[in-house]
């Protein structure tokens, strides 16, 4: 194909704002796929994004178009994961790409998912086609949402295309849109190959299949390539475009987007971002900008019942054939057994993969507390990577302690800005800015990332009533002073409950965990003390009292069938519970007590 009658492009947009809808849309009236194969929400694969109505991975379509110029147009919509989490992955398909259609539901405007992923797309100097989606709802003010982009994003709004994904209604304009006022993808067929590595996948029958962006030269089925990151080199098997499903191709030229399989073993022989070339005429840079994506959360993933160890293992490794970016080592726990410490790119992530081995697993699993990655300065000079709080050296030998620090943008009624800034100046924060859109206030925020990881997002639609948006970056490392906690119960220190805090909080995070352990554990026939420590010295205390009377005391004396039902019922909810020393856990306990209030 020429390079002028392609478009290459990607969709961002805020969750929920339609973007999936409008990508149905688009493959559906170009009739991409035959209309009895429609199904929706094409390009979200995964169950669990379709539950969770989120894209995790990028994924693309190749669409042809007959515009009204009267020539063919091969369009390439590549689409991008809209987390957070993501943002790796998101910048890398960008660069993949020449154009974005910027869609804002029309009545509701800018969000913060909206604007974290329009600057990616400025910053990949994309030219940006803004759609105004769900103008059939009543709500919709498609005036009053132009301005709003123009205010908050500060680009021209006044073509905004108006449509509804739904009804189908204003599809042909965009579709016109992209053939016109998105450029064509440039690059030189003759020079030698230089294609971008978007994306990678495992596939059951097909193994490792890697999606590319062909920049210069040609690459055809049979091609001796290597991967200038990673060094390795490769035979292709297959050669492919997606219209979603794959369409055998004997070549790809620059500005075209697909996909090939070479007999990869694993998805993390392939990085994102890496640049692929022939192996006998390669080019002579690679593209600029590559950087392996690395977990940044960690938490022990640990089997309530120690016989599952084996399952566990196996689902994490077969998990971790389609992710790369989650890595897993195996941990010892004194309280827990035998477990993993698991890395993650963000929160999301770690809960997409945990309930992914519940449920498709059928594990019952521990989490421990989410920890980021710290770096610890030592006295001798040395510095340490710290994954697990449990790890933390002592303090006699540590000269100081940098966390990592991110860059949040909250957008938010003006009613709830007073509770959203308490929140983050609860959580560490440090405000940078507070501007206005109309009636939605739009807050930046300098928050250490460890304060965000466990339970932000809840805490920020619960006092928001769902109504806040949020988005978030990593800026740097920086030094505080932080310790280690430890929770002792019955005296023996809870490992799987250690947690790093600042010295300033340690009191108030101790004292609360305290009271919160007391509630959950139940009641034994010995007296409990539960304490909070650092360093050996005791920051906070409680009791749990001595269990007075048995729990079946309370069906009077006669029926046996009731107090058998009883006693099976404390048997079966045991299964539920953890032995620590001589004192017994439900996991409930481990989650809850982590949760601040
Ligand atoms: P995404 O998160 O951006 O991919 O959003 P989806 O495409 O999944 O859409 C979110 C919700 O909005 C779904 O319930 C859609 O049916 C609905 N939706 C999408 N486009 C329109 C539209 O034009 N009009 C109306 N009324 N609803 C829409
Ligand atoms: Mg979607």
């Amino acid at each position: 194909t020429e390079l002028k009658n392609i478009r290459n492009f990607s969709i961002v947009a805020h969750i929920d704002h339609g973007k999936s809808t409008l990508a149905d849309r688009l493959i559906q009236m170009t009739g991409t796929v035959a209309e009895r194969d429609m199904k929706q929400q094409l390009l979200d694969a995964m169950d669990i994004e379709r539950e969770r109505g989120i894209t995790i991975k990028a994924n693309s379509v190749r669409i042809e178009y007959p515009a009204k110029d009267g020539q063919t147009y091969i369009l390439n919509l590549i689409d991008t994961p809209g987390h957070v989490d993501f943002a790796y992955e998101v910048s890398r398909s960008m660069q993949a790409v020449e154009g974005s259609l910027l869609v804002v539901d029309a009545s509701q405007g800018v969000e913060a998912q909206t604007l974290a992923n329009v600057y990616q797309a400025i910053e990949a100097d994309h030219e940006i086609v803004p759609v105004l989606n769900k103008i059939d709802l009543p709500a919709a003010e498609p005036d009053r949402v132009r301005e709003n982009i123009e205010d908050v994003i500060g680009i021209d709004a006044t073509d905004a295309v108006e449509i509804s994904a739904k009804t189908g209604l204003g599809i042909p304009d965009v579709l016109e849109a992209i053939v016109t006022r998105l450029p064509a993808p440039e690059g030189d067929r003759d020079a030698p190959l230089k294609a971008m590595l978007v994306d990678s996948w495992y596939d059951p029958y097909l193994g490792v299949v890697v999606m590319i962006r062909v920049i210069d030269g040609v690459i055809k089925k049979g091609d001796q390539i290597k991967m200038m990151q990673t060094g390795a080199s490769y035979r292709l098997d297959k050669l492919a475009v997606l219209k979603p499903q794959m369409i055998d191709i004997p070549e790809l030229g620059p500005g075209e987007i697909g996909v090939f399989t070479a007999s990869i073993k694993q998805v993390r022989d392939t990085k994102v971002g890496d640049t692929i070339t022939h192996d006998k005429k390669p080019c002579d840079k690679p593209l600029p900008g590559f950087k392996p994506s690395v977990p940044v959360v960690f938490c022990g993933l640990f089997p309530v019942d120690a016989n599952d160890f084996e399952s566990l293992r196996d689902a994490i490794e077969k998990l971790q054939l389609n992710d790369a970016s989650f890595s897993s080592e195996m941990e010892t726990s004194a309280a827990l057994g035998f477990g993993f410490r698991c890395g993650f790119l963000g929160l999301l992530h770690l809960e997409v993969i945990r309930d992914r081995l519940e449920r498709e697993y059928d594990l019952d699993l521990i989490t421990t507390a989410p920890s980021v990655v710290y770096h610890v300065h030592m006295k001798d000079g040395t510095q340490q990577d710290l994954h697990n709080p449990a790890d933390m050296p002592d303090l006699t030998y540590v000269d100081h302690v940098e966390e990592p620090r991110i860059k949040a943008t909250i957008m938010v009624p003006d009613e709830y800005l007073g509770d959203v800034l308490k929140l983050c100046q609860d959580r560490r924060g440090i405000q940078l800015d507070l501007t206005y859109a109309g009636t939605r206030a739009m807050v930046v925020y300098d928050l250490p990332l460890n304060e965000v990881v466990f339970d932000f997002y809840d805490r920020l639609k619960s006092v928001t009533k769902g109504y806040a948006s949020f988005d978030y970056q990593f800026t740097e490392y920086r030094q505080d002073n932080l310790v280690k906690m430890q929770v002792l119960v019955n005296e023996e220190p809870v490992d799987a409950l250690s947690m790093m805090v600042h010295r300033d909080r340690a009191e108030q995070r101790g004292r609360a965990m305290c009271e919160k352990l007391k509630e959950l554990i139940p009641r034994h026939m010995f007296k409990i003390p539960i304490q909070a420590a650092i360093g050996g010295k005791v920051i906070a205390r409680e009791t749990l009292s001595a269990m007075r009377k048995d729990v079946t005391a309370k069906c009077y004396g006669g029926d046996a069938t009731r107090k058998k039902k009883l006693l099976e019922k404390q048997k079966a909810g045991k299964k539920k519970m953890r032995q620590f020393g001589k004192v017994e856990i439900p996991q409930s306990a481990f989650i809850s007590a982590l949760k601040m209030d």
